[in-house]
């Protein structure tokens, strides 16, 4: 077979790293996938073996703990469906590529080493909060208010249709900062075990169930300033750079 050496996707590293995700696959994901289905979620023990396979730090950069690009997470969503798994499956065990790259870009590096790396590493789930009852492709029109009070910002609002939302232990929360439109969109982090944070209905879906799917209430939350992603005002600018590599993520597993 004559293997064209200028594919991208035709490297040494990356026909091993097919190999490693479809074993994998087979080992970890298939035999449970009925079980996950039927339970509506997946366990944080499928988290960390797939980390210490070294999968979920795949498109993230190194400096924030990550390896490999792009490709290699298209590679990894290839063989996790192409052997067992679903767009479900990717959907919760993914779920930090969308909770923490925005982190992982503009965060510092406490942010990085208390949200980041313990993604990558398994030991922690993300999810990101955008969607509000009132409010879905329009995303400029967040209303979920955070008003700054010394040192923290004070959150009330809904979200909903949170991938991971009943799993997470933090989420990347848009929140409003300052007027109307998307100059006025900031995103904070918000660690799901703060008062006034709850989480309200699992929400049953056709399909994808054993990603869980869920509303989340913000009632006074009181999130440390410091939890704040970038600078005031850029959750829009952050928002739209980074959901171009969701998009691709959804297009790979179509
Ligand atoms: C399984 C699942 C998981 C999800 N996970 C997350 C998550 O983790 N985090 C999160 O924040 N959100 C999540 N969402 C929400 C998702 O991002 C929204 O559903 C999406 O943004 C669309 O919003 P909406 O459902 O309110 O539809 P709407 O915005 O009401 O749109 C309905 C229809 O109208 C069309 N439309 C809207 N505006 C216009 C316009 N101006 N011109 C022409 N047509 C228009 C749309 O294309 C669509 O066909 C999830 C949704 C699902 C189903």
């Amino acid at each position: 077979m004559v293997v064209n050496s200028a594919d991208p996707f035709e490297t040494d590293e990356r026909r091993a790293l097919r190999a490693l995700v479809a074993a994998f696959t087979e080992r970890e994901v298939a035999p449970n996938m009925d079980t996950w289905e039927q339970d509506g979620s997946v366990p944080i023990e499928l988290h960390r073996a797939a980390a210490k396979s070294g999968l979920l730090e795949l498109g993230f950069p190194e400096a924030a703990g990550g390896a490999g690009d792009y490709i290699d997470l298209a590679i990894l969503i290839e063989e996790l469906i192409g052997h067992g798994g679903s767009p479900g499956l990717c959907g919760a065990l993914l779920t930090h590529t969308i909770a923490a790259p925005h982190i992982a870009a503009a965060g510092d590096p406490e942010q990085i080493a208390k949200y980041v790396r313990p993604a990558l590493d398994g030991r922690k789930i993300g999810s990101l909060a955008i969607t509000e009852p009132g409010t879905g492709s329009d995303v400029a029109g967040v209303g979920t208010a955070a008003v700054r009070d010394g040192d923290h910002y004070v959150v009330n609002g809904a979200k909903t249709y949170i991938t991971s939302g009943t799993r997470a232990d933090f989420v990347t929360t848009v929140v409003r900062t300052g007027g109307p439109g998307h100059s006025g969109l900031s995103l904070l982090i918000v660690d799901t075990d703060t008062p006034g944070f709850s989480v309200g209905r699992r929400l049953e879906k056709m399909g994808c169930r054993c990603s869980d799917t869920a509303e989340l209430h913000y009632d006074n939350v009181r999130v440390p300033a410091a939890n704040l992603v970038g600078a005031e005002g850029t959750a829009f600018k952050q928002l739209m750079t980074r959901l171009d590599g969701e998009r691709l993520n959804l297009a790979v597993q179509g």
